[in-house]
């Protein structure tokens, strides 16, 4: 499936996916319907005025790669970096790996972050404009402007937002954070939060928390102007990577356009049976129950080992 992309590793992906400086920075084409730019994405890179286009970020699921990290024995490591990245405070999972069951028998376990719609309905809705697409068609949520209707909530059909009712229980470094809506930290009461596809770290050519701390290399994040994706560990051609597995999108027929797909599977490659038993491990917010500073420096995994790039193993 990488077959296109052989010869280009990650540090060329980045180049070539996040062009020159300031990737974020150069834009200001409006949206168009992402399954136009899927056909039309290695034709026409460029607008019509001439000026770089804004990127058409995307993520694809691998289930054929996911087995909820139970075969490490280990929380879905994907929810855990979220909730550490972005210290959400206790029982938010921006991204939540759910169990499914299959319909001849067995079961699969689906990783579910924001889709970031083309056509959201939480987008549609807010009465304040709150919550908006940016350049690059991340739904984000300015946290200023948010009043704390909820009305986004209710409108999402994946139950992908979560509200703060009161003010959250964070470490005391979750408040020298420097919020954007690019990163919603810390978060603040009365307001709607949610996965915005690690914005910031886009922004600066780095793959999301979930994305880079995943085990087994389930999540690509894509771009559909460059019609390329990776993972991490390999670049494949995103167009012909969906063609060529089956992919789709949750609940398609709501019209919302996501822009998360799946390619089916139960962990099989990783030799799973989707029969398999074992049963997926609860994550944990260390701050919620004190044990944060016990636990720092000693957390599986460090960031800097995990979500840089330049960190990823050649
Ligand atoms: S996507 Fe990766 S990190 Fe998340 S549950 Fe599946 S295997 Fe684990
Ligand atoms: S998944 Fe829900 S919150 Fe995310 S963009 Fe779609 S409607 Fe909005
Ligand atoms: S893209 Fe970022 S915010 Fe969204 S689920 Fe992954 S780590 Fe969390």
């Amino acid at each position: 499936m990488e077959g296109d992309n052989k010869g280009l590793n990650r540090r060329e992906f980045l180049k070539k996916s996040l062009g020159a400086a300031g990737l974020l920075a150069i834009l200001g084409t409006p949206a168009v319907p992402l399954l136009s730019q899927r056909k039309a994405s290695a034709s026409a890179p460029h607008s019509a005025s001439g000026n770089k286009k804004a990127h058409a970020w995307c993520m694809v699921i691998d289930m054929k790669k996911c087995d909820g990290c139970t075969g490490l024995g280990v929380p879905p490591q994907c929810t855990q970096a979220c909730i550490m990245g972005h210290y959400a405070p206790e029982g938010m999972k921006w991204i939540e790996v759910y169990e499914q069951k299959l319909p001849g028998g067995g079961r699969f376990f689906q990783p579910t972050p924001c889709y970031q719609c083309e056509n959201a309905p939480c987008v549609n809705v807010c009465p304040v404009a709150a919550t908006y697409h940016n350049e690059d068609g991340i739904v984000l949520i300015d946290h200023h402007r948010c009043i704390g209707c909820r009305f986004c909530m209710a409108a999402c059909p994946y139950q992908r937002r979560f509200f703060n009712w009161g003010t959250p229980k964070l470490p005391p470094e979750a408040a020298l954070a420097e919020y954007s809506p690019l990163y919603p930290v810390p978060a603040i009461k009365g307001t709607v939060i949610k996965c915005m596809f690690c914005a910031h770290f886009l922004r600066d050519g780095k793959l999301p928390y979930c994305v880079a701390a995943c085990p087994r290399k389930v999540l690509y994040m894509g771009d559909f102007n460059e019609d390329l994706a990776s993972n991490g560990a390999e670049v494949v051609k995103l167009s012909k990577f969906l063609d060529e597995n089956n992919a789709y999108r949750y609940k398609e027929a709501l019209g919302t356009q996501p822009r998360v797909w799946y390619l089916p599977g139960h962990g099989q490659e990783f030799g799973r049976e989707a029969e398999d038993p074992r049963e997926l491990k609860p994550t944990v917010w260390p701050w919620a129950d004190g044990s944060y500073e016990r636990r720092r420096g000693v957390w599986p995994w460090k960031e800097s080992d995990i979500w840089t790039w330049e960190a990823r193993p050649k």
